[in-house]
Parts: C-alpha cells; sequence; structure tokens
C-alpha cells in the first residue's frame, strides 16, 4: 500500500467535511506528519490541534489515514473525550459511508498499572529516553499530561534501571509492520 501524501489528506478532508460534517470543518486544515511537540515513535496516528485549527496524520497507508483523519474530525467538531458522545457521533457518520475504525466504536478500556508500564517499556524499546516515553504514553492513553500519568500510577511509573537499560538493547517490534498488518490488527481488537 502507498504512503498517503499531503494532496490525499486534502482532498479526503474536503470530501468528508462536505459529506459528513456539513461543512462545519472548513476553517480547519490537515498536515501530514507529527506536530513538532509530539515524539513519533513509528506509530501512525492522528493528532487534533484545537488551537491550530489542524489535524495532524501520522505516516500510513489509505485505509488507516482515512480512519484516523476521521476520527480527529470528529474531535474537531467538538468532541474532546472519547465517551458515550464521541462514539455516538462516529457511528452517525459511519451509517453515512464514512471509513471507521471497529476499535474506536467500542468504549476505550482505562488502562491498569501493568498496561503502563509495559507501554512505557515499549517506547524505551523504540528508542525514546524514559522521560520522552513517559510523555508518550500519556499521550496514547489519553492523559492531560505526563504528570497526570504518574500521579495516577505512581508505581508502575518507576521503572528500575536495569529494565530500561535492557528495554534499550531489544529491537523494536513496530516498524516492520506493513500498514496493511497494522489495519488488520486494529481490525481483529477486541
Ligand atoms: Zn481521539
Amino acid at each position: 500500500m502507498d504512503e498517503v501524501t499531503q494532496s490525499d489528506l486534502d482532498f479526503w478532508f474536503r470530501e468528508f467535511n462536505s459529506s459528513y460534517f456539513d461543512s462545519s470543518l472548513s476553517n480547519w486544515r490537515v498536515q501530514h506528519g507529527y506536530p513538532p511537540d509530539i515524539y513519533n515513535v513509528g506509530l501512525p496516528n492522528g493528532y487534533c490541534d484545537r488551537k491550530e485549527k489542524t489535524i495532524y496524520i501520522g505516516f500510513c497507508g489509505e485505509g488507516k489515514a482515512k480512519k484516523i483523519l476521521i476520527h480527529e474530525m470528529v474531535h474537531a467538531s467538538g468532541i474532546d473525550w472519547h465517551g458515550k458522545r464521541f462514539r455516538n457521533e462516529l457511528n452517525r457518520v459511519k451509517s453515512m459511508g464514512a471509513p471507521v475504525r471497529p476499535s474506536d466504536l467500542k468504549p476505550r478500556p482505562v488502562p491498569n498499572g501493568d498496561q503502563v508500564r509495559e507501554m512505557i517499556i515499549e517506547c524505551i524499546r523504540d528508542g525514546l529516553n524514559l522521560k520522552q516515553a513517559e510523555e508518550e504514553t500519556a499521550f496514547i492513553y489519553k492523559f492531560r499530561s505526563r504528570e497526570t500519568l504518574m500521579k495516577r500510577f505512581p508505581k508502575a511509573t518507576q521503572i528500575e534501571p536495569d529494565i530500561i537499560e535492557m528495554a534499550r538493547w531489544e529491537e523494536p517490534t513496530m516498524e516492520i509492520l506493513s500498514p496493511e498488518e497494522i489495519d488488520r490488527i486494529d481490525e481483529e481488537k477486541p
């Protein structure tokens, strides 16, 4: 699958805006890539910057990019949290034909301490330092900040130095997945 381009995203944004959002997002724009203050760990991802009225779409194939774009456009329309309102809105646009990730339609599980710890270690494995890994984990699990995450999980965020050192020497696992594989894994998620 080909990597999407900026002009693909511009085209889909205009199409989705008029087909599913009644052209209410015309003062927004979409940007291919990651915002400067977010660490790119190789995960295809999206980000909605309300202040700049900009949606960022990470590097991935078409299928994934369209679904992430719809997800971020729902945020842009004024719904911050992945709660019931968010899922209702995704169901609405899906019924009109919009591409939606099945996992986005299910309640997002709140992570437990083990998952937080695993995610931090995984991020270190991908080349981030501890602080960046904590920031990335906070971002992935939708915490307001790294500080909020650490306050909520004081024990889980204390990773022993030898575990960190070991993770640094392990091979990152995410890079070798193709966009199709990532899409497939995403579909399979419960
Ligand atoms: Zn979201």
